[in-house]
Parts: structure tokens; C-alpha cells; sequence
């Protein structure tokens, strides 16, 4: 008897032993493991360089992106622009210097308080060392009186200096938070369906199919008019050549996805007939915008009018610099005749396209008996990608973008 116990004993001692060293290298394996697919992941990119104002860093990649989304120190700008804050580390509300406006944002939420108004940043805000980090993309777009590039992936953010002020004396422009026109600029709940239809075309667009419907479909909806301006600095990126450009040497540029969607579009316009429709104009600069809207406004001012009433003018037919979808790149004008003119809405080519456009993710971005709303005449020739899934539903809706950004936020 006692001998089996002692030999019992000996048994669950060498169970013990066997059972820990098991463990121990289960644990090593999976922290080996960890370290490598973080070690992997952290070599996708190179690390950014942030400077702003004074203060420079470098951030690893994994410490500056969140999934795709690169992501800027919300608290270093809050420094830069001498804002004010109340709240917790976690959510705080930050409030501009010299005026009422405020933001407010919460770790691990993509929805911001824009004075008030719920916006979504695309990518949740992130808690790191006590600080909050929000997407460099959503301060671009709401915030002015900040001036941010980010070359080759490096990030500047520095305070806007009026044009009268000097080196040693320096006029910052106050902070502001766009975007809080009557329309709120929620963007849609990511919670929702938004499973793009399918629809059947006499090409094969198949290869087409994941630019028509981009992965994330919230990611097109930049809504950028005379109320919700878009910062001089925004560059989009991936902008690509427009392949079915007129046929005279010009060079026009889109971002990829919409420009891959737009040659889908193509493909099977000219396979239901319509050869003669090529695209004019792509992507502007705020530079080329600027002087565009300079060079009209003198021509009308050749009639002998003041430089204010021919702005008025030219305001119902082009956009003052920061004021142009042109700058996100996602719109093209496009249509067989000499010059855009509104004559092109009595072609064929032209019923063609507003009765297929949404297909490839398409709206006439300037309807016709819209202009109260969006604040132009009717420009039958330009086009704003979308994604075909909120192209879809502003057709099926009969929207145009401001009132469907409306629509999006009243009902979710
Ligand atoms: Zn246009």
C-alpha cells in the first residue's frame, strides 16, 4: 500500500513537471509569433515624420496608421491653435481660441461633435500616452485656419498666417470648424446594409466590379460646396491619368478608383452606341481653380461691371478656389460638344448617361431644378463618383448630394 502511493506521488510530480514545460513552450510559440506579426506588419511601411508648429517626432507606422487610416495628435494641434479643453483623457471637448467653436471627440469612436453636429471621421479616434489621435484626413476636410501637407507621407501641420503678416510678426488665423452649415455632415452608420446591386451590363465588367463598388462605400461622400470648403493644402491621393480624355494633348487626372469606374462607364456607353463623349476636365488644383475663376471673372468684368457683380456672375457657373469638387478628384466633366454648355442635356449621349451613370457609381453632381440646393446652374456634363451604392440610392431617391447627406443623417 504505501509503496503504490509513493510511486503514485512520483507519477503526478512527472505530470506536473510535463504540464509546464508544455505550457511554457505554448507561451514562448505564442509570443515568439505576436513578436514576428508585429515585427511583419510594422515593415509594410516606413514610420511619419509629424512637425507641427515647433514640435517634431517620428511615429512608427503602427503607431500612425489605424488600419489605412493615417492619424494625426489632435492634442499637438490643440497646442498649435491655443484651444482650450474640458473633459477626460479619454473624451474631451476642444474649443477654438477666440470663438464659441468646439469639437469634441472620444477614444474608440469614429463619430465627432462638430459644434454639435455628429461627423464621421471615417476611423476611430485612438487613445495613445494619454493623447488623441484622430484621421489627418477628417482634419483636413473640417478644420480651417490650419495649414496641413503631408508629403511623401511625412505630415506638416503649421497655424495659417494671414497674407499681410511677416516672419516677426505674424497674424495666425483663427481656428474654425467647417462643416456646421444647416446640413449635417454625418456620414453614414457603417452598421447599416450597404451591399451595392448588381447590374447587368452587354460588356464584361467584371474586372471593373471592385472600383464601382469600392470596399468601403462611405469612403466617396466628400461633400464639398460654397458652405463646406475643402482646405488649399488637400492633394487627393492615387491620382491617375483620365484614359478617355479628349483628343487634343491634355492630360487629366482622377483619383483611381473613380477613374477605373469611369472607364467601366466608358466601355459600355460606347458599346450602346455613344463614341463621340470624352472627358474635358478631371482634377484641379486650388492653384488652377484659383486662376480660373480669376480669368471669368475678368472676362465678365469686360462688360464694364464691377469686380463684385461679376463675381455674382461667375459664381453661378464656376467655384471660387476651396469651394470645388474638382480638388477631390471623384468628379469629371464629360460630353461631345465644343465646350460644356447646357446644350449637351438635349443629346442622346446625354439620356444615356443619366439613366446608367449610377450603375458605375456616377451622379450628375449639378441637376436641373436642384440649383437652390446645390447652388449652381445645371451642368449637364459633370459627373461625381460615388460608389456605386449611394449612386444608386440618390437615383432611387431622385437626391442630389447635399440633400442625400441630409438624408443619411436624419435617418440613421
Ligand atoms: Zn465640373
Amino acid at each position: 500500500m504505501g509503496n503504490t502511493r509513493k510511486s503514485q506521488k512520483r507519477v503526478s510530480k512527472t505530470n506536473a513537471v510535463s504540464t509546464f514545460f508544455i505550457v511554457f513552450f505554448v507561451l514562448a510559440a505564442v509570443i515568439i509569433g505576436w513578436l514576428a506579426l508585429d515585427f511583419f506588419s510594422g515593415t509594410k511601411r516606413s514610420g511619419v515624420l509629424y512637425t507641427i508648429g515647433k514640435n517634431e517626432y517620428t511615429l512608427s507606422a503602427k503607431e500612425a496608421y489605424n488600419g489605412d487610416t493615417l492619424m494625426v495628435c489632435f492634442d499637438d494641434i490643440a497646442v498649435l491653435c491655443e484651444m482650450t479643453e474640458t473633459g477626460s483623457a479619454q473624451s474631451r471637448t476642444f474649443f477654438a481660441a477666440n470663438s464659441e467653436q468646439s469639437i469634441a471627440i472620444e477614444a474608440d469612436s469614429q463619430i465627432a461633435l462638430l459644434n454639435g453636429t455628429k461627423v464621421d471621421m471615417l476611423a476611430t479616434a485612438k487613445l495613445r500616452d494619454g493623447k488623441l489621435y484622430v484621421p489627418l484626413l477628417f482634419v483636413e476636410q473640417y478644420m480651417s485656419g490650419i495649414e496641413v501637407t503631408h508629403d511623401s507621407g511625412d505630415v506638416e501641420i503649421r497655424r495659417g498666417e494671414y497674407n499681410a503678416s511677416t516672419k516677426n510678426n505674424p497674424l495666425y488665423q483663427d481656428t474654425v470648424f467647417t462643416g456646421t452649415a444647416e446640413v449635417p455632415l454625418d456620414a453614414p452608420d457603417a452598421s447599416l446594409d450597404k451591399t451595392a446591386p448588381t447590374y447587368s451590363f452587354v460588356t464584361d465588367l467584371s474586372a471593373y466590379e471592385p472600383y464601382m463598388c469600392p470596399e468601403d462605400p462611405d469612403a466617396y461622400l466628400i461633400l464639398v460646396n460654397r458652405e463646406t470648403t475643402i482646405s488649399a493644402e488637400y492633394v487627393p491621393g492615387n491620382l491617375v491619368e483620365i484614359t478617355n480624355v479628349r483628343k487634343d494633348g491634355r492630360t487629366e487626372r482622377m483619383v483611381e478608383t473613380a477613374e477605373k469606374a469611369l472607364q467601366a462607364l466608358f466601355i459600355e456607353m460606347r458599346a450602346a452606341g455613344y463614341t463621340d463623349v470624352s472627358v474635358t476636365s478631371g482634377y484641379r488644383s486650388y492653384e488652377k481653380q484659383a486662376y480660373l475663376y480669376n480669368l471669368y471673372t475678368e472676362n465678365e468684368m469686360k462688360a464694364g461691371i464691377s469686380r463684385t457683380e461679376a463675381q455674382k456672375i461667375v459664381d453661378t457657373y464656376s467655384a471660387q478656389a476651396g469651394t470645388s469638387e474638382h480638388q477631390t478628384g471623384l468628379c469629371c466633366d464629360m460630353h461631345n460638344l465644343g465646350s460644356a454648355s447646357q446644350k449637351f442635356a438635349k443629346q442622346e449621349a446625354y439620356t444615356w448617361l443619366i439613366e446608367n451613370c449610377y450603375k458605375f457609381g456616377f451622379v450628375l453632381r449639378f441637376p436641373e431644378g436642384k440649383e437652390d440646393i446645390t447652388g449652381y446652374s445645371f451642368e449637364p456634363w459633370h459627373y461625381r463618383f460615388v460608389g456605386r451604392y449611394h449612386a444608386s440610392e440618390m437615383h432611387r431617391l431622385d437626391m442630389c448630394l447635399e440633400e442625400y447627406i441630409e438624408y443619411l443623417a436624419e435617418n440613421q
